[in-house]
Parts: structure tokens; C-alpha cells; sequence
């Protein structure tokens, strides 16, 4: 059977519950997501459109290849991309951090049931390699979701070592699968990171020891400077193999901050940096991770 073409639907919250001091889960479901897709990759994630104000429609735009397009004279609406923790028939699951300023964070946390929200086709992303007999998961608190998703869809057997931060102890969560295996491993980092305290994962992974084998794989997602270290001690430090890693920042600390920063960069600065970001769009999947590192050790040689 033909799949229908992409679209972003319309959503209804059919729930809103606090799962941690730190995480609010809601679930959307409704009539526009009864056959809603999943792409069955654990880490996938979906473009979430948001209204002007708490319970009003969002104005839903038309999809463009993984993009999207407002009408001519269509306000955009605010989106935010977020893990779809977990997919039911009619209905997904989206864990979502609470933190002071973020808008998705606030209307998370007003959103009563019924009220409106546009989410995407999800995004697949990561795919486990099947050679790995150990998988080291990095994570701050934006990648739990995903965490325990890619737990949850592990192959019997498998190996998993958690390193995570978290601001409050209590939201150290795994899910239930894990309880029933000692296959599973977790370091949870207390008072760290998530915007909230000095970042400390990194320190400990850099500490850890890595199998660049081929035995193991790495996946890391979080904030953004946080993931960028982790990164370049596994592509440079250890020449970790690139068809194991995968590092996506998530977020970025203090985001005006940096945005002040970029954008006070020269003319010379920001004409290279377009220039990588093209050849980044451009490049093969192989051949990006060369362009990332002109792109960060741009961005490091300017404090960004
Ligand atoms: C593929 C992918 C999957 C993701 N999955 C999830 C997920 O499942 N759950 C989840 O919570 N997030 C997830 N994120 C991260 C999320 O998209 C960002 O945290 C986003 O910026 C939150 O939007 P906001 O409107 O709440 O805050 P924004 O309006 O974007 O930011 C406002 C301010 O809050 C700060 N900020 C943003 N996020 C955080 C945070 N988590 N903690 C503390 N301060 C923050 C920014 O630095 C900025 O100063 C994911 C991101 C990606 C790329």
C-alpha cells in the first residue's frame, strides 16, 4: 500500500502528567494522528509546531522535503524538535524537559487536555550497528527519552552503559526493561549540566575505557558543548571508529548568549562558516563528519 504523503497533523493532548521534578510527559493522540507513523528508529524524533498562546490552533505548515513552508503571509509558528518517546496506535508520548524560558517547556507545562499542538512525520536517526556487542550511551537529561528507547529496543544480549546527567537525583530514570537485566549499566551524574549546574559527563567519559574495536558503539546527545567534547575525544583522542559514533547536540546552554556571539563574528568568519554549512548540506554522510571538524575548531578558535 502507498504511505500517504508527508504532513504536519493536527494533535490534541489526551494527557499531562509529572513524571520527575525535571520531566513532564504529554500525550498526543486525536483523530489527525489515528495512523500515525513510526520509523521505528529508537532515537526518532518529530518537528513539534506551536501555537501564540496556550489552547489556541497552531498554523500548520506544508511539508518540503525534511523541511517545511508557511503560505505566503502565514506567520510561522515557534517549532521545536523532540524525541517521540513512545508510539502507540492513535497516540505518541513526548517527555519534555522542564526549564525556566523555554517555550516548548512552558506550554508543556500549561497544556491541558485538548489543546492544540502540529507535529510532523517523526525523523529516524540513529540505526544500532549490529556488529557492537557493547553500546555507551552519553546523555544529559534532553536524551533520556531516547535513551531509554534505544534500552528498550536493544537486542537481548546487548551490552548498555548509561552515563547521564541529571539537575535532581530523582530524575534518574530508566525504563522498566532495564529492571529485569544486569546487561544494563547506568552512571548517573548528579547536579550536573541541563543548564542548571557546570557540565561533569564529559570529565568521566573522557575517563572511561572505550573499545575502538569495533566491539562497541557510542551514541551522545545533549547539550551542545558538552556533545562537542565527547565528540572530538572519540574522533581525535581515540580515532574512535566513525561508522560507531553517533553525536547530535541537542541544545545549546545559554542560548542568547552564543547567538550574541555568532552573531558579532566578522565578515570573514561568517563567509567561511556559510561556506562549511554548505558543504555540510552537500556532503555524504562519510564526508560530513570531515566538514563538522573544520566547523568546530572554527567555532573553538572564536569561543563560540
Ligand atoms: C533530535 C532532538 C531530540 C530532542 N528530544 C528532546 C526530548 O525528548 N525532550 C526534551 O526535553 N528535549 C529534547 N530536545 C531538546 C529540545 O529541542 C531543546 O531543549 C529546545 O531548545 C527546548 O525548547 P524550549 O522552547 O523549551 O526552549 P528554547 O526557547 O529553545 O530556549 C530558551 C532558553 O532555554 C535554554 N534551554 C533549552 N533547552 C533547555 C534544557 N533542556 N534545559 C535547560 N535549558 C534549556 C536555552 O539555552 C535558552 O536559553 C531534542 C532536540 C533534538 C535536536
Amino acid at each position: 500500500m502507498p504511505s500517504s504523503p508527508a504532513r504536519v497533523r493536527r494533535a490534541e493532548v489526551r494527557a499531562n502528567t509529572i513524571l520527575s521534578p525535571g520531566m513532564r510527559r504529554v500525550t498526543l493522540g486525536g483523530d489527525d494522528l489515528l495512523a500515525y507513523p513510526t520509523t521505528g528508529s529508537p532515537d526518532e524524533y518529530v518537528r513539534l509546531f506551536f501555537p501564540d498562546a496556550a489552547g489556541a490552533e497552531p498554523r500548520l505548515p506544508r511539508v518540503v522535503g525534511r523541511g517545511w513552508e508557511f503560505d505566503a503571509g502565514i506567520a510561522p509558528s515557534p517549532m521545536r524538535t523532540y524525541t517521540v518517546r513512545a508510539h502507540r496506535p492513535g497516540e505518541i508520548d513526548i517527555d519534555f524537559v522542564r526549564h525556566a524560558g523555554g517555550l516548548a517547556a512552558e506550554w508543556a507545562e500549561g497544556a491541558r487536555l485538548g489543546a492544540p499542538l502540529g507535529v510532523s512525520e517523526p525523523f529516524a536517526q540513529y540505526t544500532p550497528a549490529a556488529s557492537a556487542t557493547r553500546i555507551t550511551l552519553v546523555a544529559d537529561a534532553t536524551a533520556l527519552p531516547a535513551v531509554e528507547r534505544i534500552i528498550e529496543a536493544a537486542p537481548p544480549g546487548t551490552r548498555i552503559r548509561l552515563f547521564c546527567e541529571v539537575a535532581d537525583p530523582r530524575d534518574a530514570r530508566l525504563p522498566a526493561a532495564a529492571a529485569h537485566t544486569d546487561a544494563v549499566s547506568a552512571t548517573w551524574v548528579h547536579r550536573s549540566g541541563n543548564g542548571r549546574f557546570a557540565s561533569r559527563v564529559a570529565d568521566i567519559v573522557l575517563r572511561a575505557e572505550l573499545a575502538t574495536d569495533g566491539s562497541e558503539s557510542v551514541w551522545v546527545a545533549g547539550e551542545a558543548a558538552m556533545t562537542r567534547r565527547v565528540r572530538r575525544h572519540l574522533r581525535h583522542t581515540l580515532r574512535f571508529p566513525a561508522d560507531k559514533t553517533h553525536v547530535v547536540g541537542y541544545w545549546t546552554d545559554n542560548e542568547a548568549a552564543w547567538r550574541a556571539r555568532f552573531d558579532a563574528l566578522g565578515a570573514e568568519h561568517r563567509a567561511r562558516l556559510d561556506t562549511l554549512y554548505g558543504a555540510y548540506a552537500d556532503a555524504t554522510e562519510a564526508g560530513r563528519e570531515a566538514v563538522l571538524d573544520e566547523i568546530y575548531a572554527l567555532y573553538d578558535s572564536v569561543g563560540l
